[in-house]
C-alpha cells in the first residue's frame, strides 16, 4: 500500500467528485432475494461490430443457466471502448436477443433494479470505487504517456521480460502529492492504476466450475483501472464493479479471459468482496479452408461468425440454438431423437459437462438441425415462419410468394400429411421459398434442355381431368406409357419436368392439384 490521496486531490485526479461511498453503493444495489441455488448470470457484449455467433452462444448458456435455476439473466452492454464502438451495434445485439428468444430478465430496454445496463452510464459507480482505492492507497494516478509506455515495452521486449507496468517500470507508483499536483497543473490527465501487491512467485488457486483446480501466479502488474482518454474503466475494473454491484453469481465468458482470472480474483479479494463463480467457455472454431487447422471463427473473414446472417438467410432460430446447445449440453441430440418434445429449455445443462475444448462449427451440421426442425412443423407454423421471414428479409420474389397465403399454404402442404414421410428438403425459410418457386408463374423457368416426349405430353393433355383421384390419374399415365411402349415413369418424368422444370420434386399428383387445371395445361403447352 502507498499513502492514500486526500479528498481534494482525488477529485482533481478523477476530474469530478465521486458521487457515492461504498456503503451507499451497497445499499443502492442490495443482495438479491433469491434462493441459494439461483444463478445470476449475464452476457456482456461489446458493441464493436456485428454480433459474433460466440456471443449468441454465451447468451444462450447464460439464459439457460439462469432459467434452470430460477435465477436472473442480465444483458449488459460493455460500451467503454469508445474508440472501437460501432454505430448500430447495440441495436443488433438487442435484435438478436429478441429474435432468438433469448430475452434477458434485465438489460437495456428491459430495465431492472441493478442498472444502468450500459457501462458508459455507470461512470459514477466506477469513479466511486476508484476514489475508495485512491484514498486507501490501493490505486494511484499514472502520468506515463503513450510514447513512454512504448519505450518501456520495447526495452522489456529486447530484454525478454514480461511487458507491462509493474515493479520498477511503474514509474508513478510512489509519486508524492506534490508531484501529482505538479503533473495536474501541467494539464496532464492521468490514468488510474492498480497498486498491485501481487508477487508472481506466489500462487493463486481457483476451483473453476468446469476446469477444476487452477493454479496461477499472482498478478504483479499495475493494470489500468480508469483510462485517461475518456476516464472510463477498463474491462477488468468494470468487471469487478459491475459483477459485484449487479450481484452476478456466475460469470460465464470466453476462454480468452482465463489468463486474467488471477487479476480478477486479486481485485475481488482486495475489495473484500466475494468473487462470483467463473466458467470459461471454449470458442467455436472452424476448419480453415487453406491450412485445414482448427481456428476461432473470425469476425473479419468468416460469414458464419455473424449472427445476423442466420436471420437474414432464414435459418430457423430454434435450429441454430439446437445446434449450439448440442455443443454445450452433452447428450442433447440423442435425447431429442428419443423424445421429440425435448428442447433446450427442458433439457438440463450440466455445468460440469460444459466442454473445455473448442467445437468445430459446420454449416452442414447446422443445416441438418434445420431440416430436422422444419420437418416437425405443422403447415400453419411453417407458413407463418416463412411469411414472417419474407416480410422482414425477403426480396421482391419472396414477397410475391407470400401475397396469397392460401396458395402458399397448399404449396407447403404437399407431403406434410404423412407423419412417417415428412419431406426434409426445407432448410431455411429463404430456401423453402426458392425450392417451391416454380409454383408461381412469374418465377417458373421452363426447362428447355430436357428432350420431351411430345406424344406423351399430348396424350396426357387429352385425358387430364382435375377430378380424377390419384389411382385414376395414374392408370391414365400407365395407359399412355403402354400405347407409346415406354415406362410409366418416363411419362411421369416428362410431366414433372414440364410442371416444374426439374427432375426431382415432391409428389407429382399433389403438384398438379395445387396448380389447378389451367396451370397444368399452360405448362404442358409451354414446352410443347
Ligand atoms: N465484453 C467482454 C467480451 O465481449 C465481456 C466478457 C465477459 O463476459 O465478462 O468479451
Amino acid at each position: 500500500m502507498r499513502n492514500g490521496l486526500s479528498r481534494d486531490l482525488i477529485v482533481r485526479v478523477l476530474g469530478e467528485a465521486p458521487k457515492y461511498t461504498l456503503d451507499e453503493l451497497e445499499i443502492m444495489f442490495p443482495l438479491r432475494n433469491l434462493s441459494e441455488d439461483a444463478l445470476v448470470t449475464r452476457v456482456a457484449p461489446s458493441p464493436t461490430g456485428f454480433m459474433h455467433l460466440g456471443t449468441l452462444y454465451q447468451m444462450m448458456i447464460a439464459k439457460k443457466l439462469a432459467q434452470q435455476s430460477n435465477g436472473v439473466f442480465m444483458l449488459r452492454i460493455e460500451d467503454t471502448d469508445t474508440k472501437r464502438e460501432v454505430a448500430g451495434a447495440v441495436e443488433v445485439i438487442l435484435k438478436c436477443a429478441k429474435s432468438f428468444n433469448l430475452i434477458p430478465d434485465e438489460g437495456p430496454e428491459y430495465g431492472g433494479k441493478y442498472g444502468p445496463y450500459y457501462q458508459s452510464q455507470r461512470k459514477d459507480v466506477y469513479h466511486s470505487v476508484a476514489a475508495f482505492l485512491l484514498e486507501k492507497g490501493l490505486a494511484y494516478p499514472c502520468f506515463l504517456t503513450a510514447e513512454e509506455m512504448d519505450t518501456i515495452r520495447e526495452k522489456q521486449k529486447t530484454a525478454g521480460w514480461a511487458t507491462g507496468i509493474y515493479g520498477e517500470w511503474a514509474r508513478d507508483r510512489e509519486l508524492t502529492e506534490e508531484e501529482i499536483i505538479s503533473h495536474l497543473d501541467n494539464g496532464e490527465v492521468p490514468s488510474i492504476r492498480l497498486y498491485s501487491m501481487g508477487n508472481k512467485n506466489n500462487k493463486i488457486y481457483y476451483n473453476d466450475k468446469v476446469r477444476g483446480r487452477l493454479i496461477f501466479p499472482e498478478n504483479e502488474e499495475d493494470i489500468v483501472l480508469i483510462k485517461s482518454n475518456d476516464r472510463l474503466p477498463t474491462y477488468h475494473f468494470a468487471h469487478l464493479c459491475d459483477d459485484h454491484f449487479m450481484r452476478t453469481t456466475l460469470v460465464q465468458r470466453g476462454e480468452e479471459w482465463l489468463s486474467s482470472l488471477n487479476l480478477h480474483l486479486q481485485l475481488f479479494r482486495m475489495m473484500g468482496w466475494k468473487n462470483p463463480e467463473y466458467i470459461h467457455v471454449a470458442t467455436i472454431n472452424k476448419l480453415d479452408e487453406q491450412t485445414h487447422n482448427s481456428r476461432k471463427l473470425s469476425k473479419r473473414t468468416d460469414p458464419e461468425a455473424n449472427t445476423m446472417q442466420y436471420l437474414i438467410n432464414g435459418f430457423p432460430q430454434e435450429a441454430v440454438l439446437n445446434y449450439l446447445y448440442n455443443i454445450v449440453a452433452a447428450g442433447y441430440e440423442e435425447e431429442k431423437a428419443k423424445k421429440s418434445e425435448t428442447n433446450i429449455w427442458n433439457y438440463p445443462l450440466r455445468i460440469k459437462k460444459i466442454p473445455t475444448s473448442s467445437a468445430l462449427f459446420s454449416t452442414e451440421k447446422l443445416e441438418w438441425w434445420a431440416k430436422e426442425y422444419i420437418a416437425t412443423l405443422s403447415v400453419d407454423v411453417l407458413v407463418k415462419s416463412v411469411v414472417d421471414w419474407a416480410e422482414e428479409y425477403g426480396n421482391e420474389n419472396n414477397k410475391k410468394q407470400i401475397a396469397n397465403i392460401d396458395y402458399l399454404t397448399s404449396v407447403l402442404s404437399i407431403e406434410r400429411d404423412n407423419p412417417k414421410r415428412i419431406r426434409k428438403d426445407f432448410i431455411t425459410w429463404k430456401q423453402t421459398l426458392e425450392e417451391v418457386a416454380y409454383f408461381w408463374d412469374d418465377l417458373f423457368v421452363a426447362n428447355k434442355e430436357y428432350s420431351y416426349n411430345k406424344d406423351a405430353l399430348n396424350l396426357f393433355l387429352n385425358t387430364w381431368d382435375f377430378n380424377d383421384d390419384k389411382d385414376t390419374w395414374w392408370a391414365k399415365i400407365v395407359k399412355i406409357s403402354e400405347s407409346l411402349c415406354v415406362k410409366p415413369g418416363e411419362v411421369a418424368m416428362n410431366l414433372r419436368v414440364a410442371m416444374s422444370g426439374r427432375t426431382n420434386t415432391p409428389d407429382l399428383y399433389s403438384i398438379m392439384h395445387v396448380f389447378g387445371t389451367d396451370r397444368v395445361i399452360e405448362r404442358i403447352k409451354l414446352v410443347l
